[in-house]
């Protein structure tokens, strides 16, 4: 429990909700008063309490049905936090096309769809709620910043931002709010694997640790807290933002010109 009740009578989905980020979300609405859904395609890691949907967001079908379902179950939908995405590593020359697709059936399309069949029911409580209902769509700082070795991860990224800001703009006049959170290096079980296809994954994770502006990665704690400021009835006349929880790390020039 935060002790703040902020979700109270709230509903909301939550996809790639059973590990990292998105269970740091699931788990923080939770306690903060909200029905919690959870749309992942290993459900398994699905916090306590969550209604745990197995879907894959590249199956139109299967999110369509996962998301009337969670809308059925929680008693309509609020928010909406859509958050599943994968990681690819390499330059232009070193992802084929298969690569490129998928990661964008994942990253980019798999928000898309979540949100064709979310709409529906966020548009029906927008009336009840207003300045309650929303998506926050989990970007990266790596649509912004250029990061080496991140081509098609950052493409896929940049157009998660687009998206974003477009859909505000769709959906403003419906009282329906969209954002993202840009969330830097965080420290999730997607960076442990990383990490362990490494010579030596305690120094690469130190190395890691030291390139922070901080001196260390983002806790997905805090990428929640992020997510859930967004999705509250606090954050009423945000829409069409990106919060970047970096840690600095886009912001800050650390050494002189
Ligand atoms: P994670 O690997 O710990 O969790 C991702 C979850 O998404 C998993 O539960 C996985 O099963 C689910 N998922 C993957 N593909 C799916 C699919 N096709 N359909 C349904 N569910 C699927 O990763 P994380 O670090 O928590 O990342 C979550 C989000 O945060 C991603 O969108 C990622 O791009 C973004 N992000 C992560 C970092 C980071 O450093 N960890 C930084 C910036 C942005």
């Amino acid at each position: 429990m935060t002790g703040t009740q902020d979700f109270d009578g709230l509903s909301a989905l939550v996809t790639g909700g059973a590990s990292g980020i998105g269970a740091a979300v699931a788990t923080l609405l939770l306690a903060r008063g909200a029905r919690v859904a959870v749309l992942d395609l290993d459900p398994g890691g699905a916090p306590r309490g969550t209604l745990a949907l197995a879907a894959d967001v590249t199956d139109d079908d299967a999110v369509r049905d996962a998301v009337d379902r969670a809308a059925a179950e929680l008693g309509g939908l609020h928010t909406l936090v859509s958050n599943a995405g994968i990681g690819s590593i390499g330059t232009v020359e070193d992802n084929s096309d298969e690569e490129w697709n998928r990661v964008l059936d994942v990253n980019v399309l798999g928000m898309v769809r979540t949100a064709r069949h979310a709409l529906p029911h966020l548009r029906g409580a927008a009336a009840g709620r207003p300045g309650a209902v929303s998506i926050t769509q989990t970007c990266s700082i790596a649509a912004t910043a250029g990061l080496p070795q991140r081509a098609l991860y950052s493409a896929s990224k940049g157009a998660v931002l687009s998206l974003t800001l477009a859909m505000a703009a769709d959906h403003v006049r419906e009282g329906i709010r969209v954002n993202c959170v840009n969330p830097g290096t965080a420290d999730t079980p997607w960076i442990g694997r990383l990490l362990g296809r490494a010579e030596d994954p305690a120094a690469e994770r130190a190395a890691l640790d030291a390139r922070q502006p901080m001196g260390r990665l983002v806790s997905a704690d805090e990428v929640a807290a992020a997510v859930a400021y967004l999705a509250s009835p606090a954050a009423a006349s945000v829409t069409g933002t990106a919060l970047a929880v970096d840690g600095g790390m886009q912001g800050l020039r650390l050494r002189p010109a």
